[in-house]
Parts: structure tokens; C-alpha cells; sequence
């Protein structure tokens, strides 16, 4: 579903993205970890379009996004995202935080847009707080509202930049326990997370990524059990 060829980043001089290829297929959860400043928000935000690559080539079912007669508006309606802060609307509640987009980007009717958030927010477990606002909520419980908001969209491709690093421990495996869900319903989901014991249980690959490179990319036993690379040896002695 998305081949990414030759990826690279530059901010000015500074190459964040050194040649960074990876293909993931319909269905599969596909994890990020490594190290801080290791350019893995970077390179979801390239995924999604948030940033402008440098170079390379970015196929979405074969067409390169990055094209110039490339339909951006429709791709980033198929991309979504969840991101470490939240980022509901404080003004809004929860019902209207999952109908909003889909009335605005998709073009639903309100009847069609409430229906589809409320059969979402029930998945999340969030179906109780329909007309609470996100500031009555706690992190978790907005988190998973902030997932409910991406999938009511109705994404080929749901991108997660560490959604859980900005929980008190307590929320983490509420938030965790709802992306496992979702990705035995086959949604493609790529995840940046340092949360190890996830990774290995959910994905179908890993991706060590350090210092704008893949350092080492494999199944999650292959990486876990048997990490070929001295780097990726001792960032994951660090979980231990
Ligand atoms: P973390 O685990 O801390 O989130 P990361 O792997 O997500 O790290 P990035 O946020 O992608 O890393 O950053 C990679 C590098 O790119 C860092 O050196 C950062 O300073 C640099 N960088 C990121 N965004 C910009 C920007 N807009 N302008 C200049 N440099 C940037
Ligand atoms: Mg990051």
C-alpha cells in the first residue's frame, strides 16, 4: 500500500532523512523505535505530507505522492494521525470532535458523521462521554477519543507518533489495549513507540531507526530476541 524509496530530509545543511526505504502491505502494523533526535517524527510527518521531503519517492498504491499532478488534498483524507498531544478541539465535545472533520473533509451528512463517530467511540470506550469536553477528560480517555476522531475518517494508512508519551503511567495500557484492537481489525498502522513490550506483541515488523538511517528493520522476534546491529543492541539493554 506505501513504498517509501530513497526518503531523505534536509533542514538546511542538516540531513535528518538519509536514504530511508521500507515498503509496508495492506493490514500490517509496522513500529518505529530508536532513539531520540533519530528522525522518526520526521519521517511520519514526510509520510502524511506535514513536511516536504527532500528526495526520494513516496508510492501510495504505486503512485508517487510527491508528483506535481498528484491529488495531495484526497491522499492526506486517507492518511491519519495521532499525535503525542492530543490535539482535540478544547471548545468541542467529544461527539463533535469526531464528527467535525468528517463533515468538513468527507462531506458527510450530520446524521451519517454522528453515527459513524458514536460506532467508533463505542470501540474506544468512549461512547459514556459523548457531550463531555476534552478537558473533563483524562489524557487517556482523550487519547482514545483522538483515535476514535482518526478512524471515523476512515484511513487507509493511521500514523501514531508516540501516543502514549504524554500519559501518566496509569492511562498507558488503556490507550495501548485500544490500539491493539484496531490493528486486529486490519487497519495498516504505523506506530512510533518506546513502549518495547507493544512493539513486539503488535507489529508484524520493526524498524530501529537512528540517526536519520534504518539501522536494522525486522520481525519483532528478529529484532528483540536476536538484534543484529551493536546500536540496536544497546538502545533496547536500555528497556531491560
Ligand atoms: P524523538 O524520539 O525525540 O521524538 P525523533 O526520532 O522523532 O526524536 P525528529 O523529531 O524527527 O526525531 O528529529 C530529527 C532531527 O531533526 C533532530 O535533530 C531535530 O533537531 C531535527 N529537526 C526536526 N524538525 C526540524 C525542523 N523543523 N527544523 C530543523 N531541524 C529539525
Ligand atoms: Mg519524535
Amino acid at each position: 500500500i506505501l513504498q517509501v524509496q530513497h526518503l531523505q530530509k534536509k533542514y538546511g545543511d542538516h540531513t535528518v532523512l538519509k536514504d530511508i526505504s521500507f515498503d509496508i502491505n495492506k493490514g500490517e502494523v509496522m513500529t518505529i523505535i530508536g532513539p531520540s533526535g533519530g528522525g522518526k517524527s520526521t519521517m511520519l510527518r514526510c509520510i502524511n505530507l506535514l513536511e516536504e521531503p527532500s528526495n526520494g519517492k513516496i508510492l501510495f498504491h504505486g503512485n508517487n505522492i510527491l508528483d506535481s499532478h498528484f491529488d495531495r488534498n484526497k491522499f492526506r483524507s486517507k492518511v491519519g494521525m495521532v499525535f503525542q498531544q492530543f490535539n482535540l478541539f478544547n471548545n468541542k465535545n467529544v461527539l463533535q470532535n469526531c464528527m467535525i472533520g468528517q463533515e468538513m473533509v468527507l462531506g458527510r451528512s450530520k446524521e451519517e458523521a454522528k453515527k459513524v463517530a458514536i460506532e467508533n467511540l463505542k470501540k474506544v470506550g468512549m461512547e459514556p462521554f459523548l457531550t463531555a469536553k476534552p478537558q473533563q477528560l483524562s489524557g487517556g480517555q482523550q487519547q482514545r477519543v483522538a483515535i476514535a476522531r482518526a478512524i471515523s475518517m476512515d484511513p487507509e494508512i493511521l500514523l501514531f507518533d508516540e501516543p502514549t508519551s504524554a500519559l501518566d503511567p496509569e492511562m498507558v495500557g488503556e490507550v495501548l489495549n485500544t490500539m491493539q484492537l484496531l490493528a486486529k481489525t486490519g487497519l495498516t498502522m504505523v506506530i512510533v513507540t518506546h513502549e518495547m513490550g507493544f512493539a513486539r506483541d503488535v507489529s508484524d515488523q520493526v524498524i530501529f531507526m537512528s540517526d536519520g538511517v534504518i539501522t536494522e528493520q525486522g520481525t519483532p522476534q528478529e529484532i528483540f530476541n536476536d538484534p543484529q546491529e551493536e546500536k540496536t543492541k544497546k538502545f533496547l539493554r536500555n528497556f531491560r
